[in-house]
């Protein structure tokens, strides 16, 4: 297939494309079904209509690896303002940060005191802050960042990928630190020796991790959040959370804005606590990318919005 996933990850690493497609009307109109806006007033107002519905939201401000330590203060920065804003809101938010925003590649120290200074934040203000899970090269740094912070700010989470061999070890290992965790299939491009190439293995995977999450959550050892659009696989989980007597809002779903909204109000409705995480800000193609590569299919309306 011409547009396979593997294409749009390529893509995604372009700086080309990167600095030129962003400013292109067509693609700005496409990027619309998964994300409410460029500024953090839309996805504030988002999460106020979520909440109606009785959904949380995830507040994440696109961008990734950043290149000088201003660009993390500014992250920093940002951030503490907007756990201001939703405590003043009253939403039921949170934030989800990638560490290379706050400087893992150029400044470990400076990563470190911002994750922290933003985990007190959250703690402080009734919210979590939740670490996102980047390619393989990030898992150690970043599993290492959790710990330092999840000890001393229980109201922290971290993202985990099914698709690499070495996660059911990780969580194992992380059920020390009575971890909150999002378990989720993997966004990146990654070598046959570290993950599943095939899909089949991967979803079998997410389920066994979540299996064992589940039990850890009936002993009280881990919060268990599945991240995932799969709604066979979200049945099969909730299935055996009730077998486990692990009751709803002791396990979490997550999905993304704009993707299986109806899954998620049904859900809702049915019960099971349901989070929605919104994107915003002006740094989107690589994440733009990433979601198009889930679902080649979503080509589509980037074609619509080009013809107008
Ligand atoms: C809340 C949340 C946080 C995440 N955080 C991270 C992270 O920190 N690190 C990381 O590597 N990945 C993260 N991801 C992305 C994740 O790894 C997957 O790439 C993504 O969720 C797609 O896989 P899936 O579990 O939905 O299953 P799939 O099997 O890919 O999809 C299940 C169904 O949902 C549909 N679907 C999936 N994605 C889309 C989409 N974009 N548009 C339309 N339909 C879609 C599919 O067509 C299919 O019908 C996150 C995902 C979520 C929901």
């Amino acid at each position: 297939m011409p547009f396979g996933r593997g294409f749009f990850l390529a893509l995604a690493k372009s700086s080309y494309l990167n600095n030129h497609v962003t400013k292109w009307g067509f693609v700005r109109r496409a990027t619309s079904k998964f994300m409410p806006g460029e500024a953090p007033e839309d996805a504030l107002n988002a999460s106020a209509a979520l909440a109606k519905g009785g959904r949380g939201t995830i507040f994440t401000k696109l961008g990734e690896a950043i290149t000088a330590p201003e660009e993390a203060k500014a992250v920093r920065d940002h951030y503490l303002w907007l756990f201001d804003e939703i405590k003043k809101r009253g939403l039921p938010g949170h934030v989800s940060v990638k560490p290379t925003q706050l400087g893992l590649d150029i400044a470990p120290d400076i990563c470190d005191a911002y994750t922290k200074e933003l985990a007190a934040k959250a703690q402080a203000t009734g919210c979590f802050l939740w670490i996102d899970m980047e390619d393989s090269s990030y898992v150690d740094r970043t599993i290492a960042l959790y710990r330092k912070i999840k000890t001393e700010f229980p109201k922290s989470g971290l993202a985990i990928q099914a698709y690499l061999y070495r996660t059911p070890k990780d969580v194992a290992d992380l059920l020390d630190v009575n971890p909150v965790i999002r378990l989720v299939k993997g966004a990146y491009s990654e070598p046959p020796h570290l993950a599943y190439p095939k899909k089949a293995d991967v979803d079998n995977a997410y389920y066994d991790i979540s299996d064992t999450m589940l039990r850890a959550a009936a002993e009280g050892k881990c919060l268990p959040i599945f991240g995932t659009h799969d709604v066979a696989l979200v049945g099969r989980i909730i299935a055996r959370a009730r077998a486990l007597k692990v009751p709803a809002g002791k396990y979490e779903v997550h999905m993304l804005y704009g993707v299986k909204d109806a899954e998620q109000q049904r859900l809702r409705a049915s019960g099971e606590s349901v989070v929605t995480l919104v994107s915003y800000g002006t740094a989107w193609f690589k994440w733009y990318m990433r979601r198009l590569a889930e679902r080649p299919a979503n080509v589509g309306f980037v074609i619509r919005s080009m013809l107008g």
